[in-house]
């Protein structure tokens, strides 16, 4: 049975429409083959459920899990007993036990949040007493001396130091996930979008249709689905376009999905430099909407600085689904960083930055409100 499901599905998914809409019973649908989405599809898996994982791009991991810092947080940041708080913590642990079981690349470099001006240091002192009420309290305070005693690139007056922070090789991550939830029945089909749904009885039924019928739409023609899944539980990881997805879904209570913003985040990458210049990640005092202009180290040694924070706004749902963002990164932008840089790394020379790639983080709460916890919605559909 669960063969034939997984023929017909692949076949119905890149056949053309005929003219009634084939309907498939399956028993779960992840939208989104992003770390979060394969991680889901994992576990669902191991339990034994029947997943099928679609996702409208072209292979897995093609989103935002692509395009971030791929560090490994400690859990610092966040208010106590917020969603947040607590799975970065676990998350952490579970990361790093992950990582050395499956062999993922990693390395636990420690991260130094360094205060550049004396009405800084409060900050740090308010972030030691958060990082302890969330379980984090394994951080030092050290003085300037000693902390550009172990970063001698560095400029600061005081610095935490988080030794758990670090970083890993998100794509081989993704890939590990990825080869546990096939080997236990998952089916991935890409370029295959959920276009939108209705409830139906107690179900939510997926529209899908083939991104390469999306890519030539003309936007006015009725777009009619190729395929309606018609999943016992539907798990709604679509990232950036999981809030716009589930405004589609016909019959979900409009109240309930909540706003969402975007926050762009551009790289630039350090050229000109053999050796680099840090050991440790090293971050200023976050800013609304992010972390602050920090170093990150790859595994490979390269030094990216980044990201900023740019609110933008969405795109209309078609091209959010086929991900027709902006991440351009212009060479200009380059002036914005040099400065916010140069307060903690002053002999950073000109001329050392080249535009890298650019990142955006789905919100669900806009500028000046970067407290807002997770929101995670269950029996309705809603998984953000
Ligand atoms: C600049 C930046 C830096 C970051 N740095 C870090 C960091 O250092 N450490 C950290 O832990 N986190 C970091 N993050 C956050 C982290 O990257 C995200 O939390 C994570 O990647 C989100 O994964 P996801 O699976 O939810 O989304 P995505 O990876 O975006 O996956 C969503 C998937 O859904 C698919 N999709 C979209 N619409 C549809 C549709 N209609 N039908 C079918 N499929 C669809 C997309 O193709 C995509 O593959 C950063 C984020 C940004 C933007």
């Amino acid at each position: 049975m669960l063969k034939h499901t997984i023929r017909s599905f692949k076949r119905r998914i890149s056949s053309i429409s005929t003219s009634s809409t084939p309907r498939e019973k399956v028993d779960c649908v992840v939208i989104g083959a992003g770390v979060v989405g394969i991680a889901v599809a994992r576990e669902l898996a191991l339990k034994g459920r029947e997943v099928f994982v679609v996702d409208s791009a072209s292979t897995f991991g093609a989103g935002t899990s692509s395009r971030n810092s791929q560090v490994i947080h400690a859990g610092i940041y966040y208010l106590p007993n917020s969603l947040k708080a607590l799975f970065c913590v676990r998350g952490r642990n579970l990361l790093y036990s992950y990582c050395s079981e499956h062999g993922i690349p990693h390395k636990q470099t420690g991260k130094l949040i360094v205060a550049t001006s004396p009405a800084e240091i409060p900050n740090l002192y308010q972030l030691m007493n958060r990082a302890a009420q969330n379980g984090v309290d394994d951080l030092r305070m050290l003085e300037g001396f000693e902390a550009m005693k172990m970063e001698p690139q560095l400029q600061c007056l005081k610095a935490l130091f988080s030794p758990v922070s670090g970083i890993i090789d998100v794509h081989s991550l993704l890939l590990s996930l990825m080869g546990e939830a096939e080997s236990h029945g998952a089916t991935f089909s890409y370029n295959s979008t959920v276009n939108s749904g209705h409830l139906e009885g107690n179900h939510l039924q997926l529209h899908i249709v083939g991104s390469n019928h999306l890519q030539s739409w003309d936007g006015q023609s009725p777009l009619h689905p190729e395929l309606i899944l018609i999943p016992k539980l539907v798990v709604n990881s679509a990232g950036l376009s999981a809030v716009p997805l589930a405004r589609r879904f016909n019959g979900l209570n409009s109240g309930m999905i909540p706003p969402a913003h975007y926050a762009r985040g551009c790289y630039f990458t350090l050229t000109n430099t053999r050796v680099p210049p840090f050991q440790h990640l090293i971050y200023p005092i976050p800013e609304d909407g992010g972390l602050g202009v920090h170093v990150t180290l790859d595994l490979d040694g390269q030094v990216k600085f980044g990201p900023d924070v740019e609110w933008i706004h969405g795109v209309d749902d078609i091209s959010s689904f086929l991900d027709k963002y902006d991440y351009s990164v212009s060479a200009s932008h380059a002036e914005r960083f040099y400065p916010e840089i140069r307060k903690y790394y002053p002999s950073m020379k000109d001329g050392s930055l080249e535009p890298g790639y650019a990142g955006i983080r789905p919100k669900i709460s806009g500028p000046g409100r970067s407290h807002i916890d997770f929101l995670i919605q269950v029996n309705t559909f809603l998984f953000l």
